[in-house]
Order: C-alpha cells, then sequence, then structure tokens
C-alpha cells in the first residue's frame, strides 16, 4: 500500500459539517478537497476546491466527484452502494462498499454483531405487521423502534411505553410501514463511545472513550477522557479494535456503546466516519478525529490519540436561534471556551449548527464549563 501524499486530492462524499471539519484537516495537511452533497452551499463548500452537487444515489455525480480524487471517503452511511461502486472506478472509497452494506442498515449490522457474539442488547428484526405484534409484545411495549434504514439524531425512531401504550399498528404506520428493529429499552448508567482509526496497511490505533450525554435522543454534550472504571474502558476498547479488524476498516469507526446500569457494555450502533462525540478530540486530543480520519484513508502513520487535557463540547441546536443571534459573545467569556459554527443558512428547531468547546484539568470542569457558555447564548 503507497500513502497518498499532501498535494493529492481528497473527495468526500458529504459535505455537511464532519465533511467541513474533516476537510479543514484535510487542507491543514495540504491536501487539495473536493466533496459532494445535495446542498450546493453545504457546510464544507466554503472550505474546499469544488463542491459537485448531488443526491446520495446520484451515481454519476459521485463519479464526477471521484474523477479528479486519489482517495474518496464519506461522512455519511446513507450513500446507495451505486453510487459508491461508480466512485470506486476512479479512485479508491475508503471506508468500502461491504462495510457500508453492513452499517447502513439496522437489521443488517445488529444481525451482522450478534452473529459474531459482540454484545448487543435484546433486539427484534421487523418486516411486517406481525413481526411489530410480536417484538412488542416481548419487549413488554417498553422499548425502540428504528428504521432500519435513514435515521439520525434520534429521527426515524419511536420510544414505546407501556404508559403511552402505543400499539403495534401505530408503530408499523409512524416508522412508514418499512423494515425496522424494535431493542428492548436498557437501563442505562451511561453511553459511551470510541473511535478507532484504521489504515488500509493494517495499522490499528483507538482514541480514549468519550462520555456522552443525550436529551430528547440527541447528543447534547459530550466528554473526554470519560472517567469510567479501567476495566471497562479496557473492555470498550477491546470491542472497539476488534470490530476494525473484523470488518476490514479502511478509515474511521465510531463504536456507541451503552453502560448498563449492572455494569454491562452493549454496543448501539456504529458510524463509519467522523462522529458528533468525537469533536472534544480536537482539544482534548494530540490528533483530532478529522485529521485521524485523513491519515486513515490517506495510509499515513496514525496520530497520537493520547489525552492532553480533558475537553467537552455542547451542541448548539437550531432552537437556540429561536430568539435572534445567540449572544455569542457572552459564552466566550467563560475559560477556554471556543465557538465552532458549521455556517448552515436556516436554524430550524433540532438541527446541529455548531457547538461550543472548553477544555479543564478535569472532564467535570471541561463539562461544567461548555454549560455554563451555552446557558449564556
Ligand atoms: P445519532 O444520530 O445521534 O447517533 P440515532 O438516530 O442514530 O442517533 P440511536 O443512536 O439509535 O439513534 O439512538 C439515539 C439515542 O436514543 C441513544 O443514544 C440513546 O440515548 C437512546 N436509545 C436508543 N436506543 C436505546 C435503547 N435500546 N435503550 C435505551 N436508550 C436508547
Ligand atoms: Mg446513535
Amino acid at each position: 500500500m503507497t500513502a497518498i501524499l499532501p498535494g493529492a486530492t481528497i473527495g468526500i462524499l458529504g459535505g455537511g459539517q464532519l465533511g467541513r471539519m474533516t476537510a479543514m484537516a484535510a487542507r491543514s495537511f495540504g491536501y487539495r478537497v473536493q466533496v459532494m452533497d445535495p446542498d450546493p452551499s453545504c457546510p464544507a463548500r466554503f472550505v474546499v476546491d469544488a463542491c459537485f452537487e448531488g443526491a446520495w444515489d446520484d451515481a454519476k455525480a459521485a463519479a464526477n466527484l471521484a474523477r479528479g480524487c486519489d482517495v474518496v471517503t464519506l461522512e455519511i452511511e446513507q450513500l446507495s452502494l451505486d453510487t459508491l461502486r461508480a466512485a470506486q472506478r476512479y479512485a479508491p472509497v475508503r471506508p468500502g462498499e461491504s462495510l457500508l452494506a453492513i452499517i447502513q442498515d439496522r437489521i443488517a449490522q445488529k444481525e451482522w454483531l450478534a452473529a459474531r457474539q459482540f454484545p448487543v442488547g435484546p433486539f427484534r428484526s421487523i418486516r411486517s405487521l406481525d413481526n411489530m405484534r410480536a417484538a412488542l409484545d416481548a419487549f413488554g411495549h417498553d422499548c425502540f423502534v428504528k428504521s432500519a434504514r435513514g435515521g439520525y439524531d434520534g429521527r426515524s425512531q419511536l420510544r414505546v411505553t407501556p404508559r403511552a401504550g402505543e400499539s403495534a399498528e401505530l408503530a408499523w404506520r409512524a416508522l412508514g410501514q418499512r423494515p425496522c428493529i424494535a431493542e428492548q429499552a436498557i437501563a442505562l448508567d451511561r453511553e459511551i463511545s470510541v473511535m478507532v482509526a484504521r489504515t488500509p496497511s493494517g495499522a490499528l490505533k483507538s482514541f480514549p472513550s468519550a462520555t456522552n450525554h443525550h436529551e430528547n435522543q440527541i447528543l447534547a454534550w459530550s466528554v473526554i477522557p470519560s472517567s469510567i472504571p479501567a476495566a471497562i474502558e479496557a473492555e470498550a476498547q477491546r470491542i472497539a479494535c476488534s470490530l476494525a479488524e473484523r470488518l476490514s476498516l479502511e478509515g474511521i469507526l465510531a463504536v456507541e456503546m451503552f453502560l448498563t446500569q449492572d455494569g454491562k457494555l452493549l454496543i448501539n450502533e456504529l458510524a463509519p466516519r467522523p462522529h458528533n462525540s468525537y469533536h472534544a478530540s480536537e482539544r482534548s486530543c494530540v490528533v483530532s478525529q478529522f485529521e485521524q480520519h485523513v491519515r486513515a484513508v490517506c495510509d499515513l502513520p496514525l496520530g497520537d490519540t493520547d489525552v492532553i487535557r480533558p475537553a467537552a463540547i455542547v451542541n448548539l441546536l437550531g432552537d437556540a436561534w429561536a430568539d435572534g443571534e445567540p449572544r455569542f459573545d457572552r459564552a466566550l467569556e467563560v475559560d477556554s471556551v471556543r465557538l465552532h459554527l458549521y455556517e448552515k443558512h436556516t436554524p430550524r428547531p433540532g438541527r446541529k449548527m455548531g457547538h461550543l468547546s472548553a477544555v479543564g484539568d478535569t472532564p467535570e470542569e471541561a463539562v461544567k464549563r461548555v454549560l455554563e457558555a451555552k446557558s449564556r447564548l
């Protein structure tokens, strides 16, 4: 395998905030970058050499992107496999089609994990109303139902509770009468994630885990390191590295995990791209997830993932714009706080517009600072 050296061109399928921040890391290495996105004024638009307009199943646009590239990567898993194949004709696509095929479908992903004895919570694959009835009964109507394809930030999911009494018919209709999975609602101690990188040459390196706090099924804040007991950290690292090997990963992979109240780790889901829960790596670690992404897909030596200083981020959703432009000046008064905006033009409720980050002597202090900064907006 030969390294793709700075000066070469990296293509990214997807130009949202993850593509944008990867592009910024690539640019500091001196790479040229181009992206494909359905939105010609996507967040990455302002930091790349070229932006190709194309939907997630636009094989022609993907081919046009790849034609001028030395390597193609992605920031979203909901790309059609045809799109990846079209790009692959012109440049290596990392991560590749076979990994995407497993991950982009929740049923395929969960079944793949379970078949290989990776730890996952109880789940049922659902392809009909009858399956839905059986699943809700099996879980005592206390579960999450999630579309097999296309969901993110808690969209395309339904939290079913015995109290609300959602019927199987309602759940089946709410999810568009399409394949989905039901997962038993897990009693969580906390949520963590581990980011792992693997190069085409087989080098492997993982980051210390992050602790993630969700509100309404959307990531609210996240901190690195996660301060979990050493034995659980070691187990989380072992799971992430073993997944990267078994999937023959080329690139980076975020492994979202639940730590249950009885001390067990369960894999929630996988994301083969930069992840919201590792935005803090830009401040906490020697090398950020974005730089590691670039190094991995270019087959460069992977960077050091050690924590230099605990760091946290808090997401800024469109809701913060409800009364006009937020008071960023006041947030920036808080010690060590930095502002990251993605240049999205329309602040819709629930839409990730940016984040605030801070470092601290401890993870708790870093979290306290970002939350304080956010409360000042
Ligand atoms: P994201 O894009 O933020 O990763 P998503 O739409 O892919 O979210 P999930 O990660 O599956 O959805 O779920 C979002 C959140 O909902 C989880 O992080 C967790 O807080 C909660 N959740 C999901 N499934 C379960 C479960 N089985 N038990 C308990 N909590 C759950
Ligand atoms: Mg998730």
